[in-house]
């Protein structure tokens, strides 16, 4: 598997778009087919915690259509047949999405994925899950289907910082996001991550030293999502007592800027914010669509002259990413 290359980047833009990436590989747009395989997540079960992220409200990131009670290849055929009408879109990626999707003994795991990827139009598999939830069972399967299918694994981090992690009832430290990433990296796995930025109780400089520990760290895409409050979570009824303060429009704008410039280039970037449904989101509300949050993200860049990688530092990358951050805000 070829990492993606570094500046100049694909279509003149000024970071590593993953969408660019896979058109590239596969030589036309490829579209992610969203599934509910009925997984619980380990931090809500009681496996590892209960309660879940207090952050998490699965409905805000469950894609409007998807029924979880037809099985998996169902829920395929129907994504993907309304991708095709909507967007006459030929490749497909299943991309198993709510909770935890490697939360079950492997042998239950195998059938769901085989059915996803069964449909001839699907060239491969995207999973989340967390870092704690992976085994060497699971892995060898992913390595092994890697040689005949593009197939991801996205762990979910958040974070670096242990206090930050603690804070939000993650249920795991970074130090297991780390093992987890050592274990699955030169596997053929393409191996991506979600982190938040802009927790009120992180510094900036504690934010952007994200950038340079996950450079090192041996991942092929990065989604990054601005901390947005949701409503029936733990988040939304500790903000109702004692406000955040949440990052404003142009704030994002600079801090994602930063983030960027010192992000190692090979690494593909999934997602430049997050998004809520608007019934959903309590704030930050900026009234900007996806499309102008990329647009002036873009811009941003232009303006600065400055692009995905420009302050990027390998000898500091490889000295933090080998070491949990223990010390946190
Ligand atoms: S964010 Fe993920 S790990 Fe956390 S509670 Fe929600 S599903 Fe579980």
């Amino acid at each position: 598997m070829s990492r993606a290359q570094s500046r100049p980047f694909p279509l003149g833009k000024r970071y590593n778009s993953f969408g660019s990436y896979l058109k590239e590989r596969f030589g036309c747009r490829v579209y992610k087919v969203s599934v509910d395989a009925g997984f619980t997540c380990p931090n809500r079960d009681g496996t590892v915690a209960t309660g879940g992220c207090t952050y998490c409200n699965n409905d805000s990131f469950r894609p409007h259509g998807v029924d979880r009670h037809l099985p998996v290849a169902g829920q395929v055929d129907r994504g993907i047949a309304y991708l095709r009408s909507r967007y006459r879109a030929h490749r497909f990626i299943v991309y198993f999405q709510p909770f935890s999707n490697t939360h079950a003994p492997v042998e239950q795991l195998v059938p769901l994925y085989e059915s996803a990827l069964a449909h001839p139009d699907v060239v491969g598999l995207s999973v989340g899950t967390r870092p704690d939830c992976i085994d060497e069972g699971k892995l060898a399967w992913f390595e092994e289907t890697a040689h005949r299918r593009f197939v991801m694994i996205e762990y979910g981090l958040q974070s670096i910082h242990d206090a930050t992690l603690t804070r939000i009832n993650r249920g795991h430290d970074y130090r297991c996001w780390l093992e987890a990433t050592a274990r699955s990296r030169n596997r053929g796995i393409w191996l991506s991550t979600h982190v938040i930025l802009g927790f009120p109780w992180e510094t900036r400089a504690q934010m952007l030293q994200m950038a340079a520990a996950l450079s090192g760290a041996g991942l092929d895409s990065i989604k990054l999502h601005h901390l947005h409050i949701v409503r029936d979570t733990a988040m939304a009824r500790e903000h109702e007592q004692k406000p955040f303060s949440l990052l404003g429009y142009d704030e994002y704008l600079e801090l994602v800027t930063d983030f960027l410039e010192r992000l190692n280039p090979s690494i593909c970037i999934e997602r430049l914010f997050g998004h809520a449904p608007d019934a959903q989101l309590i704030g930050p509300r900026w009234g900007k669509s996806g499309a102008e949050i990329r647009r002036d993200i873009e811009e941003r860049l232009a303006g600065r002259n400055t692009y995905q990688g420009r302050l990027w530092n390998p000898v500091e990358d490889a000295n933090m990413s080998n070491e949990g951050n223990r010390t946190g805000p």
